[in-house]
């Protein structure tokens, strides 16, 4: 049988060459539809969602000790059957969609079940969200905030080059594209104010991430190797973590970001597992000074993937181009961050979500967040004639794009989308 990831393979379904989900990618994701509405589980293949519910239910997935794993509002539970089971699945699913496989193909009945047109579909958060963690692993990124807030000098702190930073974020507002972000309020002192007010964010920010979706547990106390932490990896996302700059401003000493944070957190709804991305392994950037043993790694962890990021004014038709960079770039890969999050023994979870960080590279068109983009708004962008910004404002629309060009087909993670709601 053909590897899932081989080019050469075609379904019977019409892919278009531009499509972001061939037979190659097979991405699993939670959706409904007005006639069906219980979410379940399907993977994308072009225009259509296969039910993963209805293909089990007729005995063609072979997960016998585990029914109904796809009838849940999550990949949760298939998750936690292991990377052994995964690779399984997803071999079936592409011999079950591949041209010269009659078993569906010639199954009229079973199609018309199985097979859901992409526009009737509404797509739910596709993962239970066990714990949120946000790293701060591009050297661009980090570079260019210590610039504005500390001066050139002091750019990177100490501790920045030896581990990969990050904090604990909410799982409880991470939500799927789609859904709108209210503004939030918040305690907010500009320069100048001698005293905090409560009031709505004024500077209201995006930040470009991949989010790693972790696909086993470990146990308390348990260290991980290079080996374990990767296979705990099931698939990524596309991330936005929407940042009140000014909220971080008055709060983020000496503990970090805190409400900053915490209203909303929007990912993909794909999940494009790790085996599809395989062929796109590279090696991340130099690391200088050499990390810790426990950090340092064999493999190439990081992943060649083109990320671009759009912003749409209410009173636009189209979404301009602000920012296009590449996964590629971080300095910590999904891997060490793993390693680093587990290595004190904290146990992680099936369904935790980690966050790279915001991605930038190294220029000027490269920088994932406004706060970068408009340098701290000393230089704001012009979207349109008359459309200026620095920060986001009320009914901008946010749009993130993750994929890859291979020869042949298309690995893509469809879209991640925001709108901004006026604080109440
Ligand atoms: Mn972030």
């Amino acid at each position: 049988m053909p590897h899932p990831n081989d080019p050469a393979l075609r379904s019977f379904i019409d892919v278009g060459a531009a499509s972001d989900f061939p037979i190659q990618n097979l991405p699993y994701g939670v959706f409904s539809t007005s006639a069906s509405p219980t979410p379940r589980v399907g993977v994308a293949i072009g225009n259509a969602v296969l039910d993963l519910a209805v293909l089990e239910s007729e005995g063609l997935l072979d997960l016998a000790a585990a029914q109904g794993v796809f009838a849940q509002a999550s990949i949760n539970a298939f998750m936690a059957l292991g990377p052994k089971v995964w690779s399984q699945t997803r071999a079936r699913i592409s011999e079950l969609l591949r041209h010269d496989n009659p078993e569906l193909r010639d199954d009229a009945p079973l199609r018309a079940r199985a097979l859901v047109p992409m526009a009737d579909a509404e797509l739910h958060l596709p993962i239970a969200v066990a714990g949120y963690t946000d790293f701060y692993s591009s050297k661009e990124h980090a570079t260019n905030v210590g610039v504005m807030f500390r001066g050139k000098d002091n750019a990177l702190q100490p501790n920045w080059l030896h581990m990969p930073i990050a904090y604990n974020g909410r799982a409880s507002t991470v939500v799927v594209s789609g859904t709108k972000v209210r503004r939030p309020h918040g305690q907010l002192k500009p320069p100048g104010a001698e005293v905090p007010s409560f009031a709505p964010c004024k500077r209201l920010d995006f930040e470009l991430e991949m989010g790693v979706v972790i696909g086993q547990p470990s146990r308390i106390g348990e260290m991980l190797t290079e080996s374990r932490a990767e296979g705990m990896i099931f698939g990524f996302v596309l991330l936005n973590d929407w940042s009140a700059r000014d909220i971080q401003q008055w709060e983020y000493v000496p503990l970090g970001p805190f409400q900053a944070k915490a209203f909303a957190t929007s990912i993909s709804p794909w999940v494009v597992t790790r085996e599809a991305l395989e062929p796109f392994r590279v090696r991340g950037p130099k690391q200088d000074p050499t990390p810790l043993p426990y950090l340092q790694q064999a493999q190439p962890n990081n992943y060649d993937l083109e990320l671009d990021v759009g912003l749409r004014a209410a009173q636009m038709n189209e979404a301009v181009p602000i920012c296009r960079t590449n996964f590629k770039y971080m300095y910590w890969s999904s891997v060490q961050q793993l390693i680093h999050h587990a290595s004190s023994g904290c146990a992680m979870n099936v369904g935790d979500l980690l966050g790279s960080g915001t991605i930038s590279g190294p220029g000027k068109h490269q920088r994932g967040s406004l706060l970068e983009i408009s340098w701290n708004g000393t230089e704001p962008v012009e979207l349109a004639s008359g459309i200026v910004r620095t920060f986001l404002e009320d009914g901008d629309s946010l749009v993130m794009r993750g994929w890859r060009q291979a020869s042949g087909y298309r690995i893509g993670f469809g879209e991640v989308e925001g709108t901004i709601l006026p604080a109440v």
